[in-house]
């Protein structure tokens, strides 16, 4: 039977980096997936990595923790995934959410972050694309925006080269946790034995709990994205709508409505992703037109020059939602074999770097700073 020190399941955004910082802490990994490489959520998203949408607090902390972690992995394995440091803006069509999104903004600034609203005859020299009569505007030059897939294909890259185990295709189907490690069953491989299993399994992690008693609620909320065609429509920042920090907030697992709310970026290749929104719908991948069509509303409103656009393509993704906002990061069984890395919703690959640091850290027996706050516990009780 193959045994290892560390077994990963999952190659989005979160197994990625989680099996970087282990694979850097020296254990001996096998990291696996049931499909190809990043092939759930983090396929299905933007990549944008943000402070902007942030309010002091846990989430806050970790994206700042984040950035530096996604400093020093473009740093030691090259910029092969689109990494620019391409800035956010924070904008509003209503006069009366200035004040807000001043105030957003202040809070930001005191707590160190590069951050200010835009006076008026800059908007557009920053932004040509916006509204000419848009009310206020928010700069981070901070903010951040990656090809997340590029960069799950690169960290594996680099981790196979470094003799770490990948085995693609192939499903972990059942768990038995005791003292002394943990067996895994695959659906067609012998089984495998560890000391540890983490668990970054996005929105299917409850069903793999499910057979061992543990209920994990991480739901899957279900986003769209609109992809417009290759034109000469500039867009230089994350154009999000202010109410968009809102929008994330109100969790309602048991409303099916969606909800929605401008987000309009550039890619590297010339094409804009529209987005975007959020909706109760269980693990329903497909793309609803209507949603679509009342995101492109809301991004019109915001990028006018939207509406002389062909869309290309829709895809829809399954954020995994926690109902008190939070990651759920840590053990999640009695021997402290079986730990999860989930729960990061729309802002996994802001958080992956942070996430990846901290599995590391507590499974060599070191502690993080976000451990008490991400802990499963607080629903296993
Ligand atoms: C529309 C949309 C826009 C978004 N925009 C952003 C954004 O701009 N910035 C941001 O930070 N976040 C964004 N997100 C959120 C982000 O995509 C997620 O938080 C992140 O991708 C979650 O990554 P993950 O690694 O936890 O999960 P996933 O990427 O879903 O990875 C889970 C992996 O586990 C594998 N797996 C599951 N079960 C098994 C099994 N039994 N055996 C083997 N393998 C298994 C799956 O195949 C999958 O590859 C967005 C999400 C959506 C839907």
């Amino acid at each position: 039977m193959a045994s290892y020190d560390i077994v990963v399941i999952g190659t989005g955004i979160i197994g990625s980096f989680t099996a970087l910082h282990l694979a850097d802490a020296g254990f001996k990994l096998l990291v696996v997936d049931r499909n190809g490489l990043a092939a759930g959520t983090s396929r299905a998203s933007d990549g944008n990595l943000l402070i902007s949408d942030k309010s002091p607090g846990l989430l806050f902390d970790m994206t700042v923790d984040s950035f530096r972690h996604w400093d020093a992995m473009i740093a030691a394995l090259g910029n092969h995934c689109e990494y620019d440091r391409k800035g956010a803006t924070l904008a509003t069509l209503d006069p009366r959410r200035e004040p807000g999104l001043r105030r957003h903004v202040e809070e930001h600034a005191r707590h160190g972050i590069e951050a200010g609203m835009l006076k008026p005859d800059d908007i557009h020299r920053v932004e040509p694309a916006l509204h000419p009569e848009v009310a206020a505007v928010g700069w981070w030059p901070d903010d951040r925006q990656v090809q997340p897939m590029l960069a799950c294909y690169q960290i594996a890259r680099h981790l196979r080269a470094r003799g770490v185990a990948y085995r693609l295709y192939d499903e972990l189907s059942s768990i038995e946790p005791s003292a002394a490690g943990v067996s895994l069953r695959f659906r067609s491989a012998p089984t495998v034995a560890c000391d540890r299993l983490v668990l970054c399994t996005g929105v299917w992690t409850p069903a793999l709990l499910a057979p061992l008693g543990i209920r994990l609620p991480v739901l899957p909320r279900k986003g769209q994205i609109c992809v417009i065609e290759r034109s000469d429509l500039v867009v230089r920042t994350k154009i999000a709508d202010f109410a968009y920090n809102d929008l994330v907030e109100e969790i309602d697992p048991d409303d099916p409505r969606p909800q929605t709310a401008a987000i309009v970026e550039a890619t590297r290749s010339g094409t804009i992703l529209c987005g975007s929104s959020r909706q109760f719908v269980g693990l329903d991948l497909s793309v609803d037109m209507d949603v679509l069509a009342r995101i492109m509303r809301d991004c019109v409103a915001f990028v006018p020059g939207l509406k002389a656009l062909r869309a290309i393509r829709g895809y829809a993704g399954l954020r995994p939602c926690v109902p008190d906002g939070l990651p759920v990061i840590g053990a999640v069984d009695a021997h402290q074999r079986l730990y999860v890395a989930t729960g990061h919703e729309g802002t996994g690959h802001g958080l992956a770097g942070a996430t990846g640091a901290m599995v590391a850290a507590l499974l060599a027996g070191k502690g993080s700073p976000f451990a008490r706050a991400c802990d499963p516990k607080r629903f296993l009780q």
